[in-house]
């Protein structure tokens, strides 16, 4: 049985994030932009979050995908993915509070009081660190190292492109432990304080974000500090990317919703030669082709979320959703912003921002070719059989 329909509690959890995201987030879109105009840092500040997620606290909205023991929502992929595209109908960069990274629930009972509730309370913050200046999609060439002394680990090496990696306290960061096996049992996962003495930097980008080149030099970690097994560092990096990887053409999934509500109402107002845009035929091809892959996308997504839930392997559809929506918001923007003409290129409008955000889609957590490489792979090694994803 295929089965389409939301069930009760989705509708409710998702008129009420529409509801939040309406109230609450697009009222503050205008002096965002205003103040980036201005050339204040971008996004919302610090106390504007920190008020918002107060507020969504006070409905009991915390932790959406934390398990129910630790104070959370529990809630399934689907929902999680359902919040996510209402969250994506804003340009402003906004997750509800209560949520730790999925592989600090690795953590021992020690570590669990020291780093999964203080994050999950939102008293600390972590990052994830893997990327380095030679190893990005080959995340099996890094080289940060780690070196057993007396009971320590000393950590030396430099981290790239770490989303949070400037306001975090602690960073998950994957090392060398042994090199002759590398990847294979060779790399291990540490909680490193930051008052164990790394340095971040902030790294300007095109977007919003701005993520954080971390070093590391002689930093000491006790051995306490590995997070899973000595030598499981991989697998856990592989399942912090894996598991909530249909979340970001998720977000992205919203945002083109919204970009094509303003094309569709903008077209309608804006007269040429006599007549309004949206009745010409370019026009509304524009606009026929993003409503046929936004919805497209919002099937990929939902399958792939359902997968997660159905505890299948969900690497394949993960990968066609990241890819999908990836290639595909790029091009609705892209849209969006030729219908609005000159104004869809002013920073009056939102739809430029959305354009420099919506690319690094393509980029991060595994770029358009890595997801290609996966996708082909499975069919050529025979994991997944052409025309059988639905069994
Ligand atoms: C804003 C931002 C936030 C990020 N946040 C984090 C974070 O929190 N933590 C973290 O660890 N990392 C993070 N990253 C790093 C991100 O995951 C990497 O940038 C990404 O995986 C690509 O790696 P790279 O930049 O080294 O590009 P490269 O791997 O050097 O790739 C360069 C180009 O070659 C292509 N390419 C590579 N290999 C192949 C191949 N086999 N076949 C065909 N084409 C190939 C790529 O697709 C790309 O087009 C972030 C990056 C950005 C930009």
């Amino acid at each position: 049985m295929v089965d389409f329909g939301l069930t009760e509690e989705q509708r409710e959890i998702q008129a009420w994030v529409r509801t939040f995201v309406e109230r609450e987030l697009m009222p503050l879109e205008n002096e965002v932009l205003r103040r980036e105009r201005a050339g204040a840092q971008p996004g919302l500040t610090a106390d504007e979050v920190r008020d918002l997620r107060a507020l969504a606290r006070k409905s009991d909205f915390w932790g959406v995908q934390t398990p129910v023991e630790y104070g959370g929502m529990g809630l399934d992929s689907v929902t999680a993915a359902l919040i996510e595209i209402e969250l994506g109908r804003t340009f402003l960069s906004f997750k509800f509070g209560g949520e730790a990274d999925n592989i600090l629930y690795h953590a021992n009972d020690d570590q669990r009081q020291r780093y999964l509730l203080p994050t999950i309370s939102g008293e600390r913050r972590s990052c994830f660190a893997i990327t380095e200046p030679g190893a990005g999609s080959d995340a099996k060439a890094i080289r940060t190292r780690a070196v057993k002394d007396g009971g320590d680990w000393v950590i030396n090496g430099e981290k790239t492109f770490i989303t949070g990696g400037n306001e975090a306290d602690f960073a998950m960061v994957f090392a060398v432990t042994d090199p002759e096996r590398g990847a294979d049992g060779g790399v291990t996962c540490f909680l490193v304080d930051r008052d164990a003495g790394w340095t971040s930097e902030p790294i300007d980008t095109m977007g919003e974000r701005r993520p954080a080149s971390l070093v590391f030099e002689d930093v000491r970690v006790p051995e306490a500090n590995i997070l899973g097994e000595l030598g499981g560092g991989f697998k856990l990096a592989m399942q912090w990317i894996g598991k909530g990887r249909f979340l970001l053409p998720a977000n992205a999934l919203g945002g083109c919703e919204r970009l094509l509500s303003m094309a569709i109402d903008y077209a309608k107002t804006r007269h040429t030669f006599g007549a309004p845009i949206a009745e010409r035929q370019a026009i509304q091809w524009m606009i026929a082709d993003s409503q046929t892959e936004i919805e497209a996308l919002r099937l990929l997504v939902l399958h792939a979320a359902w997968q997660v839930d159905q505890g299948r392997d969900s690497r394949h559809a993960q990968s066609i959703a990241k890819l999908y929506g990836g290639v595909k918001a790029n091009e609705i923007v892209d849209r969006v912003m030729q219908i609005h003409g000159g104004m869809g290129y002013t920073r009056e409008l939102p739809i430029e921002r959305w354009y420099r955000d919506l690319r690094l889609l393509r980029i991060f957590e595994g770029t358009d070719e890595i997801q290609r490489r996966t996708i082909a792979r499975d069919l050529l090694k025979g994991h997944v059989k052409v025309g059988q994803t639905l069994r």
